[in-house]
């Protein structure tokens, strides 16, 4: 059940401010408030999904084309599409999914090091 008084439902509404990176009919994608990389950017679907499993089940097609050329938008836009990043998604509780609106992370600007630190 998707809630509408998330944060990131509260940015897409202008409720709360963001430092925008790139705007279309399908995607928001913002600087995220606390960075864990030199570039750390957050690109969230304009539709209401908690997470992939949400959109990969509900979406409209044009909304999931819109969200992956969307993140590949932003990434070369941040330059990034140069130099590596990494997409991420985190979904649901053993992922520690903080924000119940669907979001990819795209990190970079710097060596990253490896996928997974438990
Ligand atoms: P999650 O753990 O859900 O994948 O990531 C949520 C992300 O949202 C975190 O990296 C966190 O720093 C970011 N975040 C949480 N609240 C805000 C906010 O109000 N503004 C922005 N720009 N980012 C936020």
């Amino acid at each position: 059940m998707y809630d509408k008084n998330n944060i990131f439902a509260k940015i897409l509404r202008g409720e709360i401010s963001c430092k925008k990176v790139y705007e279309d009919k399908f995607v928001l994608a913002f600087e995220d408030i606390n960075p864990q990389t030199k570039i750390h950017v957050l690109v969230i679907p304009k539709g209401e999904y908690v997470n992939m499993d949400d959109f990969s089940k509900n979406a409209k097609s044009i909304e999931i084309e819109g969200l992956i050329r969307g993140i590949g938008i932003v990434s070369a836009m941040l330059g990034v599409d140069k130099t590596g990043y990494r997409y991420l998604g985190n979904n649901g509780i053993d992922a520690g999914q903080e924000v119940p609106h669907l979001h990819f992370h795209i990190f970079g600007g710097e060596k990253i090091g490896k996928m997974i630190n438990k």
